[in-house]
């Protein structure tokens, strides 16, 4: 078997500074990690098919379909990849690594709500939510470490920005989940997790591609969300498949928003609108936004009108989510009043408006609340690493 060591080109998925500088062995050269210098071991799920060919190239061809196979299918865990020969599976474990590694997982709503704490391999830290519900289970993945995009009210935007996760990273996070949701099975996928799946787009959509094509998803069970980023939204509009768009709006005129969504100031609610209009007319996919419901401060119904007017044209869906709290931002959430008061003004102007269930407030999994910080005084069950051995 052709091995190669696990090393990864430096590109701009890595460009993101480092907060943990630390021994780096993986590269070889025993040097010191630091934010110039990228690095990290190739996991399984980074590689394409031609990749694992190379990879297992003194390996009869049939291995590769069966490790893509029990990688995306099956989606095992290697080492539980029985048909594969012991020694190949110890030194795929041994060589390729998982990306994440679970430092906490986090459990509420009876079970139903579970998020996770993963740290990847240059110390990194991101979450993942698995929710169930009575006739579905969705995952919420992350597509950065950290998020840019700097929304005051939201516990990732108050951290800041670490890093562009990869594609290998991204869909770990799904093959975790849905590994820990047997007897269930996966049914949707949202990209509502940290970061700004749009600043992060090739590796954000060479995942989309995996789990369409070899995890069996289809591209209406796949929602992207994005803050607005524009050049992402025509990118989603060009590519083949049809995955459901969100759009974190929270504003409906371009000074309160200017003001909730910073990047408005450079991609405004005009331009806005149109992306989602071109998007919407060629792939015919509903369109929803996404509202954090703050109070005082876009419930109002002036707020519902100018939305309603948005989302008229558009055929758009709202999705009203009570604003979560977090630490950085003293504005509470509306009141429950107040929300189902903004639902009924909008479907009385004839928008379909929907109120999330909110899950996971009381272990920070909720939107908004994803932070990567291991601090909170929900019930935690630290399981260390869970990964089977062989
Ligand atoms: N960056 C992308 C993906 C994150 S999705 C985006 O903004 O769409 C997370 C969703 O939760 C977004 O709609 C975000 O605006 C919303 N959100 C952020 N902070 C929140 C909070 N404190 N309460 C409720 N929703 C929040």
């Amino acid at each position: 078997m052709a091995m190669r060591p696990g090393v990864q080109e430096a590109g701009p998925t890595f460009r993101g500074e480092c907060r943990q500088p630390r021994i780096c062995s993986a590269s070889g050269l025993g040097g010191v990690h630091t934010p110039t210098v990228a690095w990290r071991p190739v996991t399984l799920y980074d590689l394409d098919r031609d990749a694992l060919g190379t990879l297992l190239a003194t390996e009869p061809s049939f291995r590769v379909d069966q490790l893509w196979d029990g990688l995306y299918r099956q989606g095992h865990p290697v080492a539980e990849l029985t048909n594969l020969p012991a020694s190949l599976r110890r030194q795929l474990v041994t060589d390729h690594p998982d990306a994440l590694s679970e430092i906490q997982r986090s459990v509420s709503d009876g079970g139903e709500t579970v998020k996770w704490l993963w740290t990847l391999a240059d110390g990194a830290k991101v979450e993942s939510v698995l929710m169930h519900y009575p006739r579905r289970t969705t995952v919420c993945v992350s597509t950065q470490a950290g998020c840019a995009m700097a929304c005051d009210f939201c516990a990732t935007g108050q951290a800041g920005f670490t890093r562009n996760l990869t594609s290998g990273e991204i869909l770990e996070q799904v093959v975790r989940a849905r590994q820990s949701a047997v007897p269930r099975r996966v049914d949707n996928i949202v990209f509502m997790g940290m970061g700004e799946p749009m600043a992060n787009f090739d590796n954000t959509w060479a995942a989309v591609q995996r789990l369409h094509h070899d995890m069996g998803l289809s591209a209406r069970s796949l929602t992207i969300s994005t803050v607005g980023l524009i050049p992402g939204i025509r990118r989603m509009t060009a590519e083949d498949l049809p995955v459901n768009l969100a759009v974190s709006l929270h504003a409906a005129d371009d000074a309160l928003r200017d003001r909730l969504v910073p990047i408005n100031r450079r991609y405004p609610l005009g331009e806005l609108m149109d992306a989602c209009a071109e998007y919407v007319e060629v792939k015919r996919r509903r369109l929803s936004f996404e509202w954090a419901l703050i109070d005082g401060v876009n419930d109002r119904g002036e707020d519902a009108e100018r939305l309603s007017a948005l989302c008229g044209p558009l055929r758009a869906h709202v999705n009203l989510i009570p604003l979560n709290p977090t630490d950085g931002f003293a504005t509470r959430g509306s009141p429950p009043q107040r929300v189902s008061a903004f639902a009924d003004h909008l479907r009385r102007l004839g928008i379909n408006a929907t109120v999330r269930a909110n899950r996971g407030t009381d272990i920070d999994a909720a939107c908004g609340q994803l932070s990567a910080s291991a601090n909170g005084p929900e019930i935690r069950v630290d399981l260390g690493s869970t990964r089977p051995t062989l």
